[in-house]
């Protein structure tokens, strides 16, 4: 990743995308003070822009820092390296993290840096290939308590037990990773949320330990305008038996469909067809009102 041409905005610079470096005593690769965005743009806009850079801001604030620019300076700037990459359809990923001045747990007065990159990750799929569906087995890992982790923040260290789980999955020939959190309900994939259809009603986690993701908030309101129920609700992994369809959100994985979580099957069929197509039709870019 490190070795592509392009340009990364680093604190208020355009930076070529090589130089984009940080000293190896950075707090936030010590101590996991470091978090981040995904966010994609379709038609050379960002959707939900601000909800993600609200979002990164908060979850600076959760890890006790400030990121030292606005709301409107963010945004400004995923615009520009948007621009600058000449990059239309892109995944972008902003990431804040405090720095190198002292290496001691406590580091308030660290300087908190902001960089956001862009760069070309297309849809993993298209609709026909997506609605195979892909293989989840269990994590071994479970999501902790709200009283564990900072669970809403979108921060760096709260992915450690995402690649462990994501790895185990792929070395087992699966595609992802479904964790059950600490009580032992269903939570999310290793990346992504998780929903459940049964005929016109549908069932996804409640987020109370894990990202509510944005994808996920998304795709609960064209659910409802697709003439679906949705409910919020704690999931016994056994109750996966009585779902004849189950799919994921999230901005990298948009809405995939899923085949298969470990000893559970699933068929995608008319709900995943329908919310695959609406999410992708609801991510580009709305066309000015005709005058
Ligand atoms: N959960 C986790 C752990 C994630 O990394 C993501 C991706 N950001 C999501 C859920 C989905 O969030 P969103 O829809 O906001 O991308």
């Amino acid at each position: 990743m490190d070795q592509r041409d392009g340009w990364i905005w680093y604190n208020g610079e355009m930076v070529p995308w090589k130089d984009a470096k940080l000293h190896v005593l950075t707090h936030g690769l010590h101590y996991a003070s470091s978090v981040f965005e995904g966010q994609r743009a379709y038609g050379g806009e960002v959707f939900k822009l601000r909800e993600h850079t609200e979002r990164l801001i908060f979850s600076g604030k959760t890890l006790d820092f400030t990121i030292p620019y606005s709301a409107d300076e963010i945004d400004e700037a995923c615009r520009q390296v948007l621009a600058k990459n000449n990059l239309v359809d892109a995944y972008m990923r902003p990431v804040a993290w405090r720095g190198s001045e002292t290496l001691s747990v406590p580091a308030r007065d660290n300087k908190v840096h902001l960089a956001i990159a862009a760069w070309v990750w297309p849809s993993y799929f298209s609709t026909e290939e997506r609605l195979k569906g892909i293989r989840l087995c269990w994590a071994d890992w479970k999501r902790p308590s709200p009283e564990t982790i900072p669970c809403k923040a979108k921060a760096a260290g709260l992915y450690m037990i995402c690649t462990l789980s994501k790895h185990a999955a792929m070395d087992k020939g699966y595609a992802d990773a479904l964790m059950l959190d600490y009580r032992g309900y269903v939570a999310e994939a290793t990346g992504a949320n998780v929903f459940f259809v049964k005929g016109k009603d549908i069932t996804t986690p409640l987020p109370d330990c894990f990202l509510d993701g944005i994808t996920r908030r998304t795709l609960i309101g064209l659910a409802k305008a697709n003439g679906y129920t949705v409910t919020e609700r704690h999931i016994k992994p056994e109750e996966l038996a009585e779902f004849d369809e189950c799919f994921l959100t999230g901005t990298a994985a948009e809405v995939t469909p899923v085949s298969e979580v470990g000893e559970y099957k699933f068929t995608p069929a008319d709900a995943c067809r329908t919310l695959v197509e609406a999410y992708m039709s609801e991510v580009q870019p709305k066309q000015a009102a005709a005058e």
